[in-house]
């Protein structure tokens, strides 16, 4: 059956369609692999609107965007991505988080092929939580033992890398979690390359804490001359 969308619903399916195909143009996603999520709503229990299953972005309307709530019931003219419980956990332990993106990056997906995490070879790592982006064990998709596993390399942390998989990342919005897969995707690119060539230096704990802190006040979209 399918759901009549408030406006407002209908204007954020509308950018979860644009952020899958966004993905697809930078080769981060392509055909039905990975999926995409925004919270209805901050600090409600409206639930959240997930991509469907097995439907290629390039086909993908905003009417086909299933709505979960958060007893896990769905509604829309499609069943929801396969992935949905570890959607679905995230909404539910992490109030701060507004956006999903899981990925199926070529970088990103070979270091979690080797179950590799990102260790802190570069600055940047320190946009994801800590000293660096864990990788999880592999478990079949759309299981909620998948879903165990990537919640947990989650704590303290924006992304994980999930082995034999993917990449999962979280943002307070589906602009600032694209913006951050980017950055994962990147991370990870640059850290296989520096691994070809030797041992990537790592910086130290306190380093990545000053790197934060910074970051904290470095906003995001420009800064107000001061
Ligand atoms: P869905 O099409 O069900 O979202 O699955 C894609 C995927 O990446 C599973 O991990
Ligand atoms: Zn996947």
């Amino acid at each position: 059956m399918g759901i009549n969308f408030s406006e407002l619903e209908l204007a954020l399916a509308r950018q979860i369609i644009a952020t899958c195909r966004e993905l697809e143009r930078r080769g981060l996603n392509q055909g039905t692999a990975g999926n995409v999520s925004v919270r209805l709503g901050q600090g409600t229990d409206e639930g959240f609107l997930i991509t469907p299953t097995a439907m290629p972005y390039d086909i993908m309307q905003p009417e086909d965007m299933a709505r979960m709530r958060f007893d896990a019931s769905s509604s829309g003219r499609h069943e929801p991505s396969s992935e949905w419980r570890f959607h679905l956990d995230i909404y539910r332990t992490r109030p701060d988080v507004g956006a999903i993106i899981h990925t199926h990056g070529g970088y990103s997906t070979t270091l979690a092929c080797l179950r590799r995490p990102i260790p802190a070879f570069h600055y940047m790592i320190a946009l994801f939580g800590g000293v660096d982006i864990r990788c999880c064990e592999y478990a079949t998709y759309g299981t909620q033992e998948l879903s165990n596993l990537v919640l947990k390399a989650l704590e303290g942390r924006n992304a994980a890398l999930m082995g034999g998989h993917g990449l999962v990342v979280l943002g307070p919005s589906l602009q600032r979690a694209l913006a951050l897969t980017v950055e994962a995707e990147t991370l990870a690119m640059m850290y296989w390359r520096a691994a070809q060539m030797g041992q990537p230096r790592l910086l130290s704990e306190p380093e990545v804490a000053r790197v934060r802190e910074k970051f904290a006040a470095y906003g995001y979209g420009g800064a107000a001359k001061k």
